[in-house]
């Protein structure tokens, strides 16, 4: 493989069990977080305790700046290959009529516009259009998308919904030019998210709702990140994935 991998949020949850799997199907990974920089600088030891290769690069998605930068490292880092946008958030259990513009402008510039951005950045990079030599764009959706959340965060569940259109688009916009893109949509997995959520053992709680009849692990959704990065994915674009345990 050899090529870059840029992992937004991989410093704890998902994205760090997406940028160790990475790592081990031959990908130099960009560990990008928001500010845990222990957490990020854990990933990168772990990588290369295993001869890998890795660097930490701190990015706030909500910034564009920060995605300026998050890219232009990678650039210093080798040819980019794959991105996987995984960096997201949720916010305390609320009715719409009780949101603030506030939270939702959060909610839609991390969620979605971030996304969005690093993809711009990807295209430019990856587009045969452009010069490149092609790549994989992975999405971290949910399955929020398709249940609505409501009573939990529907404003959450929008933006993930905004990730599977975005997909499905941009999937079609890029594929003639050696781009495939596509989205994983988890179910309840067990990572520190639902803390940020104000819940944390909201998982466990909610375990009983899942036809398998319990949550997954990072790294069962690490497991599906990383073959669609891979060329055994050769001819899977604008698809959306569920890991969900059939929830
Ligand atoms: P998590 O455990 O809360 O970890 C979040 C990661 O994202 C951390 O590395 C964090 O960095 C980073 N991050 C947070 N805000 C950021 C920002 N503004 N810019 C850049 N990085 C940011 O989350 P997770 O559960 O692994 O979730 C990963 C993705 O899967 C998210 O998109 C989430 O919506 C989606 N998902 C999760 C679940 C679930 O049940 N866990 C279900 C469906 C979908 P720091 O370490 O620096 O804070």
């Amino acid at each position: 493989m050899n090529s870059v991998a840029i992992v937004t949020g991989g410093s704890r949850g998902i994205g760090r069990a997406t940028a160790l799997a990475a790592a081990k199907l031959g990908y130099k990974v960009v560990v990008g977080y928001a500010s845990n920089e222990a957490a990020a600088d854990d990933v990168v030891a772990a990588i290369e305790a295993s001869n890998g290769k890795a660097i930490a690069v701190k990015c706030d998605v909500g910034v564009e700046a920060d995605i300026l930068h998050l890219f232009k490292e990678a650039d210093g880092f080798g040819r980019l290959g794959a991105l996987v946008n995984n960096a997201g958030v949720v916010d305390r259990t609320a009715r719409v009529d009780e949101m603030s513009a506030e939270r939702l402008a959060r909610m839609m510039t991390v969620n979605v516009v971030g996304s969005i951005l690093c993809a711009r950045e990807a295209v430019k990079r990856m587009s045969r259009k452009h010069g490149g030599a092609g790549g994989v764009i992975v999405n971290l959706s949910s399955v929020a998308a398709t249940l609505g959340s409501p009573g939990l965060y529907v404003d959450y569940a929008a933006s993930k919904g905004a990730i599977d259109t975005f997909t499905v688009g941009l999937a079609r916009e890029v594929s003639a030019e050696g781009i495939r893109v596509n989205a994983i949509r988890p179910g309840l997995i067990d990572t520190d998210i639902h803390a940020s959520g104000g819940e944390p053992g909201r998982a466990q709680r909610l375990a009983h709702s899942v036809p398998m009849q319990r949550v997954g692990t990072a790294e069962e959704v690490a497991n599906a990140v990383v073959w669609l990065m891979s060329d055994e994915a050769s001819y899977v674009t604008g698809t959306i994935f569920d890991v969900s345990g059939g929830r």
